[in-house]
């Protein structure tokens, strides 16, 4: 039986249903059926026709966010066109529906904006959230995907034109995961913007005031939980692109209520440390020899230092020598235990060291072996930083993560070329190969679509009733292990983005196995983890 069966529309409201529609690919009986006859022209189209079409006019268009128009005029069309053409191809079509280009999509979101694809709960909506969460169409959603829009990528506070990230997060868990669309939501809060250009600016599309802060702020996102309790009871929640003093006390505050995880903070601490283990077996050296130098203090850089650290007490030594091998440097320098300005989540890698203001000097007193940038700060890794790695150690590991390209540390010819080619090198956004002295260097991209869509899969499959940090530390261990000899001779430390559909069920079956092991799933466990993870991943249908 095909989804169409499942429905009553008919006619016109089937093909304006995106979930339902499939446009000139009907064929005569099903027109017949559904009451299609006439709707459509003569033609039937195949699936590779549609695609081939499609793919076409993608190719034609001039810019960026033209393409992610197109694509999102389509997934309001034909979701399991959609799916069909970003499955078959990520490579090429991510980087269009998610990063780089929903940076630039956000940014111009009130322009670009079309139809609904999930929930905006306004300030006005305060004490009605639970009316507002029903009059999304779908009583069953297993994945809300959340943002203030405080701090969309390192774009900073683009209020609730940050609503692109969600759609584009939860196409992701589809497409590469192959999470059922139709239970995934997307969802801004929209408490207002602090971005005065915004305020201004008559297109934007969220209600024109300040932030609400303190306990107000609270407040919403308190009835924010609890209407998704009540409304949508088996769902799990994905904290997205809140600002770093939000993001950490809401993580903690919720996570042992609803199952939820944010993926700034775990998820990138998970496909951080993947690339730091898989270096490390590249290199066949240990985390005991390495010291990590965090470019950027905030919900990145500490997530990825915290599970760094978990990792490090798995492997038998304290959490204090641990964290005596992670370094942070913030706005104001190296963290260390003189200073009397820091956060709590600072804190306790506070080196009983001397201060040292730049970055230079914090990779020069550090020994940095390997340096991870989550600072936002442009071309931060100097010349000068990136040469005095490579005297550090043989092989450093540079890691300029800081979202979109725009707010790279640096670039991958930049890190080849100041270390002659040494450094093991992966970015937050993409960067093309680079020949460099007749050799081709592969850089790699730590991008946290390695990680969330396989770890929501194994949520959604096992109901789980909490995603424990361990969650991310077993994902983590997943993918670095995917990584082949092959793949490290090219100086890659993660698989080729061309496999990132196994990767996410690589990540899906370990994390599966962990939450039965953990007696986390709400469902009975099966005979064989694999099968059953199989059996959940969603399919387009045509
Ligand atoms: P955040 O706002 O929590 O943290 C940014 C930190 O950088 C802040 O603590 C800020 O004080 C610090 N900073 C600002 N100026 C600095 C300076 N001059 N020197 C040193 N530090 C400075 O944001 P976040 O969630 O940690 O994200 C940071 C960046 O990392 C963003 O660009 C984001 O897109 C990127 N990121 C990448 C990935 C990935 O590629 N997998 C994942 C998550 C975040």
């Amino acid at each position: 039986m095909s989804i169409h069966d499942e429905t009553s529309k008919r006619g016109l409201d089937m093909l304006r249903d995106p979930r339902y529609n499939k446009g000139t690919a009907f064929t005569r009986e099903e027109r017949q059926k559904y009451g299609l006859s006439g709707l459509l022209p003569d033609i039937v189209s195949s699936l590779d026709m549609q695609i081939q079409r499609i793919e076409g006019h993608i190719r034609s268009l001039p810019t960026d966010i033209d393409r992610y128009v197109y694509f999102s005029d389509l997934q309001e069309r034909n979701e399991s066109l959609f799916y069909h053409i970003l499955m078959r191809d990520p490579v090429a079509y991510m980087p269009v529906v998610y990063t780089p280009t929903v940076g630039l999509a956000c940014q111009t979101f009130g322009r670009i904006y079309r139809r609904p694809k999930g929930l905006f709960i306004s300030a006005r909506h305060r004490g009605r959230m639970v009316d507002v969460m029903r009059n999304w169409p779908e009583s069953d959603v297993r994945w809300i995907c959340v943002t203030d829009g405080e701090r969309i990528l390192g774009l900073g506070d683009l209020g609730a034109q940050g609503m692109g990230i969600p759609i584009g997060k939860l196409a992701l868990y589809t497409a590469c995961a192959g999470v059922p669309p139709h239970l995934t939501l997307p969802i801004v809060l929209d408490i207002g913007t602090n971005n005065e250009e915004l305020l201004n600016d008559p297109f934007y599309i969220g209600i024109r005031q300040k932030r609400l802060a303190g306990e107000e702020y609270d407040a919403f996102i308190e009835e924010f939980v609890s209407a998704v309790e009540t409304v949508f009871p088996h769902c799990s929640i994905q904290w997205e692109d809140f600002a770093n003093p939000n993001a950490g006390p809401i993580l903690e505050r919720y996570r042992d209520r609803i199952s939820s995880f944010n993926d700034d903070i775990q998820g990138t601490a998970a496909v951080g440390v993947a690339g730091i283990l898989a270096a490390l077996r590249m290199k066949d050296e240990h985390l005991s020899q390495q010291a990590f130098l965090f470019f950027g203090a905030g919900s990145a850089g500490t997530g990825i230092a915290d599970l760094l650290c978990n990792i490090m007490v798995a492997e038998g030594i304290t959490i204090d020598e641990a964290r005596k091998r992670c370094w942070l440097v913030d706005s104001k320098g190296l963290v260390v235990s003189s200073r009397e300005d820091l956060a709590d989540t600072k804190k306790p890698f506070a080196h009983d060291a001397p201060h040292v203001s730049t970055l230079l000097e914090a990779v020069t007193v550090t020994k940095a072996t390997a340096i991870i940038g989550t600072s936002t700060i442009p071309k931060s890794f100097t010349q000068d930083v990136i040469e005095q790695m490579a005297r550090n150690t043989p092989r450093p590991m540079i890691c300029p993560f800081s979202n979109p390209t725009s707010k790279s540390e640096c670039s991958a010819e930049e890190a080849y070329t100041w270390t002659n080619g040494a450094a093991i090198f992966a970015s937050g956004s993409p960067f093309l190969p680079v020949e460099l002295n007749g050799t081709t260097y592969y850089p790699g991209q730590g991008n946290n679509v390695y990680i969330f869509p396989g770890v929501g899969l194994a949520v959604y499959a096992t109901q789980a009733s909490r995603i424990p940090d361990q969650a991310f530390a077993v994902a983590a261990r997943a993918l670095a292990s995917m990584v082949t000899d092959e793949q490290f001779a090219k100086g890659l430390i993660y698989p080729p983005m061309s496999n990132i559909r196994d990767a996410a069920v690589v990540v899906a079956n370990a994390v599966t196995e962990y939450l039965f092991n953990e007696g986390l799933a709400r469902v009975e466990r099966p005979a064989d983890v694999a099968t059953f993870v199989r059996e959940h991943i969603w399919q387009p249908e045509y």
